[in-house]
């Protein structure tokens, strides 16, 4: 089984990723938790060029291409042979991110990412993408507490909606394999949410 975690930055993504691996893993499964960009060697080493370095470093098509580039490796490296074996594989991001911030709320376009996707993914989507919607402001406001500055925070919050928007939309365009997880509240509270979600989505 292959879950995805979407959503904006400061969603809750990466804190309930690690709840819900705890809670399988407690119900005797194999769960692999990995990233992106990232998620294998190589790829770990494409997101440092991406997220390294100036914002302008790579044109809009190319930054595109480096994320497709390390979406590869880590289907070939990491999530085909986890799964190959019988593993839950969740990750903390995949490509509705690049759908959402390169390509609908980017300057590429849908289109564009499509056709990078027929390429390099094709049926490899996951089975389950858990899309984590909270408003924008929220999720500043949690990125600051945490420290550091969030990627796209300069932006704006244009920007930030536009992806917000653009993950709803997403969603539904593939509702049988996307669910929206209210992500605000406490992170108990969400976490209720995730589990229900993935209960009934992946009935098991
Ligand atoms: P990013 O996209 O930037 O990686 P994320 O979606 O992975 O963000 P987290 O890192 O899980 O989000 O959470 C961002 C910050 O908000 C963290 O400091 C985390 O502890 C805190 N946080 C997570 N969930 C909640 C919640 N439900 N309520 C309040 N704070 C939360
Ligand atoms: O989720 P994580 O915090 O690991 O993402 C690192 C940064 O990469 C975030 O700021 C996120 O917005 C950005 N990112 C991106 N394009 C993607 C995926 C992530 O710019 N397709
Ligand atoms: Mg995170």
């Amino acid at each position: 089984v292959f879950i995805s975690f979407e959503g904006g930055d400061g969603s809750g993504k990466t804190t309930q990723l690690k709840l819900l691996a705890d809670a399988m893993r407690g119900l005797g499964h194999e769960v692999v938790t990995t990233r992106e960009p990232g998620g294998s060697e190589g790829a770990e080493e494409i997101r440092k060029l991406i997220l390294e370095g100036d914002a302008d470093r790579w044109s809009p098509m190319t930054e595109a291409l480096l994320m497709y580039a390390s979406r590869r490796d880590h289907l070939e490296r990491t999530i085909k042979p986890a799964l190959e074996r019988g593993a839950i594989v969740i990750t903390d991001r995949f490509a509705d991110s690049t759908m959402a911030f390169q390509g609908i709320a980017g300057e590429l376009g849908e289109e564009q990412i499509l056709i990078l996707h027929k390429l390099v993914v094709d049926k490899n989507d996951p089975d389950l993408t858990l899309i984590f919607d909270l408003p924008i402001e929220e999720g500043l406001q949690r990125s600051s507490e945490r420290g550091g500055e969030q990627r796209f925070e300069s932006k704006g919050k244009g920007f930030q909606e536009n992806a917000r928007q653009a993950f709803l939309k997403i969603a539904k365009t593939c509702p049988d394999r996307c669910a929206v997880i209210d992500a605000r509240g406490d992170v108990a509270d969400v976490a209720i949410r995730v589990m229900e979600t993935v209960k009934q989505r992946l009935p098991s």
